[in-house]
């Protein structure tokens, strides 16, 4: 089968032939029809994350697609179901994976990071539990639920219980996380969103997506602008999709008493926290990982249900990966690339 892998750090994927995966009892072979590209790949790939534990190994973390295998341990799912992969796979036994948090786990087997993952026409599977039964959504669009939208999901369900008709909540970054917590924000809360960021088109997206107002911080102080907003109160909670120390201090400054601050991006920042200073009594700080079986089933009957809807896509054939590539880094994507094999 056709792969773009990766042999060295800081090059370009190899496409090539490898033998197809083997199915044991327990497993799944699905056929892939789409698998979104996440700027964490971009990080990986140039070596700034060195998390890989061999190479050559196949990325991809975020997968849909169409069972094409079933070992004879599987119940629900038979060949030709449309599926989406649940990619935080775990040990299937630590306290973490027993309490359903797997993407938590102590050993994480994660798909496309620690084993071999979608940039491939077929992809194993250990265990029917990481696949969710789709109907009415395409694979090819659907795969960027298991990432793009299911981090966001899992977000806002640290923040819902702060938001009533009267809340505020700061989102910062508005590439496709962003835009899909701006999304899941205005479908399931009253709230009110307040979108920065430092590119207007991006900005403009999180508007048409339902973003109330929208900052561009190159342009105007993001700070005095949230207070003037809220009053001098600041935000209900703020969700920071780009973990820079800038950007954590926004979302630290802005975010009232009682409120919460919730980090999602890798940009390898921190917040500088100072007592009785810059952070409010009784606000909250959580680091937020992705998202657990559970919440992608959750998400994903959302979806089904035209509840959230997707952000913008484009596709690009597994051959033109590096083009993807090279297109994300000059920021000409808007939204999720999502590669076909
Ligand atoms: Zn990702
Ligand atoms: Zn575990």
């Amino acid at each position: 089968m056709k792969t773009a892998r990766i042999y060295e750090y800081g090059k370009d994927l190899v496409i090539e032939d490898v033998e197809e995966p083997k199915l044991d009892e327990n497993g799944v072979i699905v056929k892939i029809e789409g698998a979104g590209f996440c700027h964490s790949d971009l990080h990986i790939i140039d070596g700034e994350i060195k998390i890989l534990p061999k190479l050559p190994m196949t990325l991809g973390h975020e997968n849909a697609g169409i069972v094409y295998k079933v070992g004879k341990n599987v119940k629900d799912l038979k060949e030709g179901d449309k599926v989406v992969v649940y990619g935080g796979w775990g040990c299937g036994y630590c306290d973490f994976c027993i309490k359903g948090e797997e993407n938590l786990c102590i050993r994480p087997n994660w798909v496309g990071i620690l084993n071999d993952g979608g940039y491939a026409e077929y992809l194993y599977v250990p265990h029917e539990r990481y696949l969710v039964r789709i109907d009415k959504l395409e694979p090819k669009i659907a795969c960027i639920y298991a990432d793009a939208g299911l981090t966001p999901y899992r977000a806002y369900k640290k923040i819902r219980h702060l938001l009533d008709g009267e809340s505020y909540v700061l989102i910062i970054g508005c590439g496709g996380l962003g835009q899909f917590g701006v999304k899941i924000i205005k479908a399931l809360t009253p709230s009110k969103v307040i979108a920065v960021d430092i590119n207007d088109e991006k900005l403009n997206k999180a508007k048409e997506y339902g973003a109330d107002i929208i900052i561009n911080s190159n342009k105007e102080n993001p700070l005095t602008k949230i207070m003037e907003i809220t009053n001098n109160l600041g935000v209900d909670a703020s969700l920071d999709f780009v973990g820079s120390n800038e950007t954590l201090n926004l979302s630290v400054v802005s975010t009232k008493v009682g409120g919460k601050v919730v980090q999602i991006g890798l940009a390898g920042g921190s917040a500088n926290l100072k007592i009785l200073e810059n952070i409010r009594f009784e606000v909250s700080f959580e680091f937020s990982l992705w998202g657990n079986i559970k919440e992608l089933r959750e998400l994903l009957s959302l979806a089904e249900n035209n509840i959230i809807t997707p952000i913008d896509v484009e596709f690009y054939k597994l051959e033109d990966i590096n083009r993807l590539i090279e297109n994300l880094k000059e920021n000409k994507i808007r939204g999720r690339a999502i590669v076909i094999p």
